[in-house]
């Protein structure tokens, strides 16, 4: 994620946060400061919000480190104001690894919830529960950790995407009837319970309409995400691979390629350079090339070497979420080791609305 600080690597997961969230804790202190306390005072408020957000990263490592028993890799762990992101690599296919990885996170917050209950008990204190409309002292801290908690799990398992409990409810729902229906059906539960939050929080409480449009967007992009790839499956790379395909070569200059640009259909090449091909180029390439450094600057120095390369036989679905991961806008389809064509983003999703429309018209007959 752009605009982010590495601050650790854990379990061979790197741990970043957004600058943002400095913005946060600086806010804290200055209106801690504003409301009279002690400079003292005000840096317990930080801490405490750092504590909370150790408590996000747990959690977020309990579902990466969950999808990792089942082979699914974490690129990274991204903390926000508004919560972590664990940039898990994909969804499990199967229901009971999404349920296990899903529950996972919220299971980290109650076992820390269970640890600070535990302690009051072992010690024979009780939390400081009246204090806690106080501001965060020494005294209450550890109540309000217990609070925190126990919030983030009942945040958290809300049945809607993006929210953990949606996932729950659709790996339960996949049980039973298949993980696109199950999908269509979690979404539209999350976008009803959206609508409700967005109904109580005009009459209660302001923050509910934020988080009921949140939950709404998040419900519809995860029904699209999977209706994509439902319409994919049961499709190869060779069924949608294109043939005609120009391939420049390295030394070429980015006026060159420009030209060729204007003057045909292709808006993204291969580019070979000793007799392999070694990268791609996109349109975009060329106009950010072109500003930086100029029209006579060859394609060795811009183009994309992060190519990702394609099997004929691969399923589409898999080939697609891969490409649209790693941001390769074409890619080389390969039988073996011969070049046999090329596939590109744009035409993957010229196929699927050609296919959804002739569902439509077979639908109509
Ligand atoms: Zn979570």
């Amino acid at each position: 994620m752009k605009w982010s600080l590495k601050i650790a690597r854990l379990a061979g997961i790197d741990v970043f946060v957004h600058w943002t969230f400095l913005i946060l804790l600086g806010w804290i202190i200055w209106s801690n400061l504003q409301s009279g306390q002690t400079l003292a005072e005000s840096l317990m408020g930080v801490w405490f919000i750092l504590a909370l957000f150790a408590c996000v990263v747990l959690h977020e490592f309990g579902h990466a480190l969950m999808a990792r028993r089942f082979g699914v890799g974490t690129k990274h762990i991204t903390l926000l104001p508004i919560g972590g992101v664990a940039s898990i690599e994909k969804i499990p296919e199967k229901p009971a690894e999404e349920l296990w990885v899903a529950l996972a996170g919220p299971a980290v917050n109650v076992l820390i919830a269970a640890l600070i209950a535990l302690g009051f008990w072992v010690s024979g204190k009780e939390g400081n529960w009246l204090e806690l409309s106080q501001p965060i002292q020494g005294n209450n801290f550890l109540t309000g950790m217990l609070l925190v908690n126990i919030t983030l799990v009942l945040f958290n398992m809300i049945p809607a995407f993006p929210m953990d409990g949606g996932r729950v409810l659709r790996a339960l729902l996949a049980m039973k009837m298949g993980r696109a229906p199950a999908t269509e059906w979690a979404a539209r539960i999350g976008q009803l319970l959206a609508i409700a939050f967005v109904f109580l929080g005009a009459l209660y409480n302001f923050w509910l309409i934020f988080i009921g449009l949140f939950i709404y967007l998040g419900a519809s992009a995860e029904a699209n995400y999977e209706a994509t790839q439902s319409m994919l499956s049961g499709y190869r790379v060779r069924d949608v691979l294109m043939h005609q395909f120009t391939i420049l070569h390295a030394s070429n200059s980015i006026d060159y390629v420009v030209k060729l640009l204007l003057d045909g259909q292709e808006k993204e090449f291969l580019v070979e350079e000793d007799q392999q091909i070694a990268g791609s180029i996109t349109r975009d390439d060329l106009i950010k090339g072109l500003q930086q450094f100029g029209k006579k600057e060859p394609l060795s120095h811009i183009l994309n070497r992060q190519l990702l390369r394609l099997d004929l036989d691969m399923p589409l679905s898999d080939a697609y979420r891969k490409m649209t991961e790693t941001n390769n806008k074409i890619c080389p389809v390969y039988r073996g080791s011969d070049l046999v064509g090329v596939l590109n983003q744009e035409n993957v999703m010229e196929t699927i609305m050609v296919e959804n429309a002739l569902r439509d018209s077979a639908r109509k007959v």
